[in-house]
């Protein structure tokens, strides 16, 4: 008997989960990402104990076919890529087909749905990865995800979630980058029946800038917008006035894709080096749209990181468009303070 074990589906499942769902915020993100690709325009989450023993997702988006439901839960099961070369010319939030199955594998998932055109919705429970239960159900065109019991069955993880408190304001605070990168999407959180977050959905940044970052933050931002070799930047970056001890009102997108980015942050403080004191930090919401060929969102697990075809672009074209708004918002300081 040799001794490497084949894993049973079920281990392998929970393993595979733990790569994608570490923490109720990481469900939130996935449900919401769900929520924008199937087009919603309105999207509320609800939470109660951080998420840990409730959460669920509304949106008024495209809904779920009743033949479509059980097979959303297969791993790998996707309407949005087919084929190796869609991989190259991702237009939505996921393509991987993973989200499902792995928020399945580790809690307890109620899903109620309707497709436009369809009189009647269903619903959909499953439990811990089992066979789900469907059922009809009446209900409005989008769809609700109720998830109850993160990690009842895996308790080595359970017992890495934080209080109540830190995993709700991790889920708080995706949010609220999710809303910035969003602005034409009205999004609402309830945490523990307090309304907590309701931006308007009308397309206006400063709105819910203003809403996330405060007031003197959101009047202070000026706006950007700029093109070169590809890639266009739009959004808002703070007057040198506004700026923090940390990089906390940092906030970057690309193709509307939260991302991390060294090299974006890097080209921001280079435009602000003689506008700043060293070890202070300019606010900035931006978005960098640019053909989804030149960047890789394939390298990290939760697609916090990317990769992009030409970094050296990416830092060039960051910091012109940053430089180019700054300097026009000082020709426009200098024409308001003119008697
Ligand atoms: P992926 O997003 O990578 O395709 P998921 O596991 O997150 O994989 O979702 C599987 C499929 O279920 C999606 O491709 C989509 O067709 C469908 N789906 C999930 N959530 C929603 C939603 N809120 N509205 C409409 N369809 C959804
Ligand atoms: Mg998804």
């Amino acid at each position: 008997m040799g001794k490497i074990n084949l894993l049973p589906p079920s281990v392998a499942e929970l393993i595979a989960a733990g790569e994608v769902i570490d923490r109720p915020a990481s469900i939130v993100k996935e449900l919401v990402e769900n929520s924008l690709d199937a087009g919603a325009n309105r999207i509320a989450v609800e939470l109660r104990n951080g998420g840990i023993t409730y959460l669920r997702v509304t949106d008024n988006g495209s809904g779920i076919g009743r033949e479509d439901l059980p097979v959303a839960f297969v791993r790998h099961a996707t309407s949005k890529i087919a084929t190796a070369d869609d991989l190259d010319a991702i237009m939505t939030l996921g393509f991987r087909g993973e989200a499902l199955p792995s928020i399945a594998a580790v809690s307890r998932v109620c899903v109620t749905t309707r497709t436009a055109g369809n009189p009647s919705g269903c619903r959909y429970t499953v439990t811990g990865g089992d066979e789900g239960e469907l059922e009809d159900a009446g209900c409005a065109v989008g769809t609700t995800f109720e998830v109850r019991d993160v990690f009842y069955n895996t308790p080595a993880r359970m017992k890495f979630l934080k209080k109540d408190i830190t995993e709700g304001n991790a889920v708080a605070s995706l949010l609220d980058r999710l809303a910035l990168a969003n602005p034409a999407v009205s999004f609402e959180l309830i945490r523990d029946g307090r309304r907590v977050l309701q931006t308007p959905g009308d397309g206006n940044l400063r709105s819910v800038i203003r809403l996330v970052c405060g007031a003197d933050v959101a009047a202070a931002m000026i706006p950007v917008g700029y093109s070169q070799d590809g890639v266009t930047v739009g959004g808002m970056i703070s007057k040198p006035s506004v700026a923090r001890s940390t990089r906390s009102l940092q906030t970057f997108f690309i193709n509307s894709r939260y991302i991390r980015s060294r090299t974006c942050a890097g080209a921001v403080e280079e435009a602000y080096k003689n506008r700043l004191m060293t070890g202070r930090f300019p606010a900035c919401v931006l978005n960098l749209e640019l053909d989804s060929s030149l960047v890789d969102v394939n390298v990290h697990p939760a697609k916090l990181e990317v990769r992009f075809s030409s970094e050296r672009t990416v830092y060039n074209v960051v910091y012109s468009a940053c430089l180019a708004a700054l300097s026009q918002g000082e020709r426009r300081e200098v024409i308001l303070r003119k008697p």
